[in-house]
């Protein structure tokens, strides 16, 4: 019953079809003026104090989303003492109770749905698809989660021995986890790494990304009402030097699990390292520079369908998203012609508009950063092609989705998280520097491979060291208890979130012998 998986993911929309696309319309109109507020919330109570920041759309500057009252030092240090007070008895309570109050929480959510996806689309500008993926992926992770906590934290393993004594594994939770949820998954991996962390027995501080605490802090809400105790959850949104120079350092922070920039995780990395006493885990996924590797057996038209999904969907913020693709020279050029057809169909701007494929970026930060890139790019490499941007995109952080030929992934020092993809041409006898190209850049998190030759594909997935493969198919969505996901080098330590193994990384196994 480990690995078996009954259960089934949440249910899907087509937002193409009125039968689903008029009653969510008609929801999601609802919320469309409401604001939201978020604040440090330390045993329950919500902590307004000093200045709330102001938040606006991305996607539109002048369109308010809601306040937010930032974590102070000395909160931080409160809201510690409070979960380490709370840990001990959740992590006695039976595993059963700690389940239902996963379940419960899937439920608050799926009834918040349309709430939870105005929030992530006002705040994030997430598009309708994206925030409709967004809810149901953090649903699934707390239903996952909840039949793989019973199965691992349930009763203890029987172990066979001599004749008069009794051996038993049983696993628990470590203490307080500090859980540091990225932007691009405001809601789902905020969701996940903290349902994992809870289930398995651990109490939580979590960390939500600055730029979306208001949807962190709306989900934490329901946390408290599907009835997670509240010494056992603490939120404080804030900044992270701030919240994690303080609490990291700390003995009783007993693991750290983050999603994020390979550089944050270094700077964690090393702090914890430093550390006197216990040594604690680091469940760590960070960035990408991944690959797809396209052969002249392929079929253009679902490359291209495939590429365009990978490179751009979520304007490309995404660690699994496609930042480089290789196509054998052959076929190059008749592939980069539909490629540019079919980039000139997407329609990008407010996703707040249901035929929008492509939103903004998050904020004026990776606005500028990826603009710069994009001017280097005019400097030097071939322009494959460009979706313009229309007049209404000057309102908020928009970059159009680009697609440029490079000589080789290595050209690129940085991983840019956006809408821009690198085109590489290379020849069959060249494969092996392809591959020995991608490996050299030290990330490892998904690789994309289209061929017809089931032999190719089988060699490349051998040789790529990535954590990831997807052969004939885009490379983006993975999707809990089906493509557990996570990368390994620069791309993270390895946990499978949505896997049947990544509760153990949130536990501590222990061994019962007695001699009876
Ligand atoms: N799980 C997501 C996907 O497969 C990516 C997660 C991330 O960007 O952190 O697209």
């Amino acid at each position: 019953h480990l690995y078996g998986d009954e259960r089934r993911n949440s249910r899907g929309m087509n937002i193409h079809v009125a039968a689903d696309l008029d009653p969510l319309l008609n929801h999601l109109s609802q919320w469309s003026a409401t604001s939201w507020e978020a604040a440090p919330v330390i045993g329950g109570e919500k902590r307004r104090e000093g200045n709330p920041g102001e938040i606006t759309a991305p996607y539109d500057m002048t369109r308010p989303v809601g306040q937010v009252y930032w974590s102070s030092e000395a909160q931080a240090a409160e809201a510690l003492s409070v979960a380490a007070a709370g840990f001990p008895a959740w992590r006695d309570r039976p595993v059963e109770d700690r389940a239902r109050c996963l379940e419960r929480y899937a439920d608050l959510m799926e009834s918040h749905m349309e709430e939870l996806m105005a929030i992530c689309c006002r705040e994030a500008g997430k598009t309708m698809q994206d925030g409709i993926d967004e809810v149901r992926e953090a649903v699934d992770f707390c239903r996952y989660y909840a039949i793989q906590g019973r199965a691992r934290f349930g009763d203890a393993m029987a172990l066979p021995g001599p004749t008069g004594e009794s051996n038993e594994l049983y696993m628990e939770g470590r203490g307080v986890f500090l859980c540091i949820s990225p932007w691009n998954f405001p809601l789902a991996i905020f969701t996940g790494q903290i349902m994992a962390a809870l289930v398995a027995g651990n109490a939580v501080i979590a960390k939500p990304a600055e730029q979306t605490s208001l949807v962190a802090g709306r989900a934490f809400e329901l946390m408290l009402e599907a009835g997670f105790p509240p010494d056992v959850i603490q939120l404080l949104p804030g900044d992270g030097a701030t919240i994690g120079g303080k609490l990291t350092p700390d003995p009783r922070i007993a693991g750290v699990a983050f999603t994020g920039s390979t550089e944050v995780a270094h700077i964690l990395n090393r702090t914890l390292a430093q550390r006197e006493g216990a040594i604690v885990p680091l469940i760590a996924e960070t960035g990408g520079q991944n690959a797809m590797i396209v052969d002249s057996s392929a079929l253009p038209e679902q490359v291209v369908r495939d590429v365009i999904q990978s490179a751009f969907v979520s304007a490309g913020q995404r660690c699994s998203a496609l930042r480089v693709l290789y196509i054998q020279k052959d076929v190059a050029g008749r592939m980069e012609e539909l490629l540019a057809g079919a980039m000139q169909e997407l329609s990008i701007g407010n996703p707040e508009l249901h035929s929008t494929d492509v939103g903004p970026v998050i904020d004026g930060e990776a606005l500028s950063g990826l603009q710069s890139h994009l001017e280097e790019l005019d400097r030097g490499s071939r322009l494959i092609a460009r979706v313009p941007l229309s007049e209404a995109c000057q309102s908020g952080y928009f970059v159009p989705p680009s697609a440029y030929g490079i000589s080789g992934i290595n050209e690129l020092k940085n991983e840019h998280f956006g809408p821009i993809l690198h085109v590489v041409h290379y020849t069959a006898e060249k494969l092996d520097e392809v591959i020995d190209e991608i490996n050299a850049t030290g990330y490892g998190l998904t690789l994309g491979i289209h061929s017809r030759s089931e032999s190719t594909a089988a060699y490349i997935e051998r040789r790529v060291k990535v954590g990831n493969t997807y052969v004939n198919r885009n490379q983006i969505g993975a999707v809990v208890g089906v493509q557990p996901f996570g990368g390994r080098g620069l791309s993270g330590t390895g946990p499978k979130a949505g896997g049947p193994h990544y509760l153990l990384r949130f536990a501590t196994e222990r061994t019962r012998t007695i001699n009876t």
